[in-house]
């Protein structure tokens, strides 16, 4: 693979829906090795979907340990929300949208369903910020953004001030 770097809104990639993942080989280790790395080298980095690095496949991480230290890091192999509850409208950031962060809703309890790197099948309940972070991640895989879940761009979307 090329080096990887995050693919920025309006890249087409953002919007494909991603592969399921069928063979669990070194080429997907290598893959979740990748994102984890490019999501370390970013300041606000707590969750990356494979489309943000250019690859259409069924892959994310979470690792929200740093907010909440409960929580492990997830890899997450072709997951699918079951089942979601405790809607709350909240303020958050894509590391594809650099310039902007947004008001939006999301779920503070979401069950789901992946595979891991190895191919086993697991499944979870995740409450607060974690499941915000799978939410979003889940979402990158079908090509859906923070911003399709904006009601309105005008009122609800924000310059981001700080650096990064
Ligand atoms: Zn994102």
């Amino acid at each position: 693979m090329k080096s990887a770097s995050i693919r920025t809104f309006p890249d087409p990639i953002l919007r494909k829906k991603t592969q399921a993942v069928t063979v669990f080989d070194r080429s997907l280790l290598k893959l979740v090795a990748t994102l984890v790395r490019v999501m370390k080298s970013q300041s606000h980095g707590i969750g990356i979907a494979a489309p943000q690095i250019g690859v259409a496949k069924s892959v994310a991480i979470v690792d929200v340990s740093k907010r909440d230290p409960k929580t492990k890091r997830l890899i997450l192999v072709n997951p699918v929300i079951l089942e979601k509850k405790e809607p709350e409208a909240r303020k958050e950031g894509c590391m594809s949208f650099p310039d902007y962060t947004a008001f939006l809703k999301r779920h503070r309890w979401v069950r789901f369903r992946w595979q891991n790197e190895r191919g086993e099948f697991c499944e979870k309940i995740s409450t607060g910020i974690e499941a915000i972070c799978v939410e979003h991640e889940v979402d990158h895989l079908k090509g859906v953004l923070f911003i399709d879940h904006v009601t309105c761009l005008k009122t609800d979307l924000f310059p981001r001030s700080s650096s990064h």
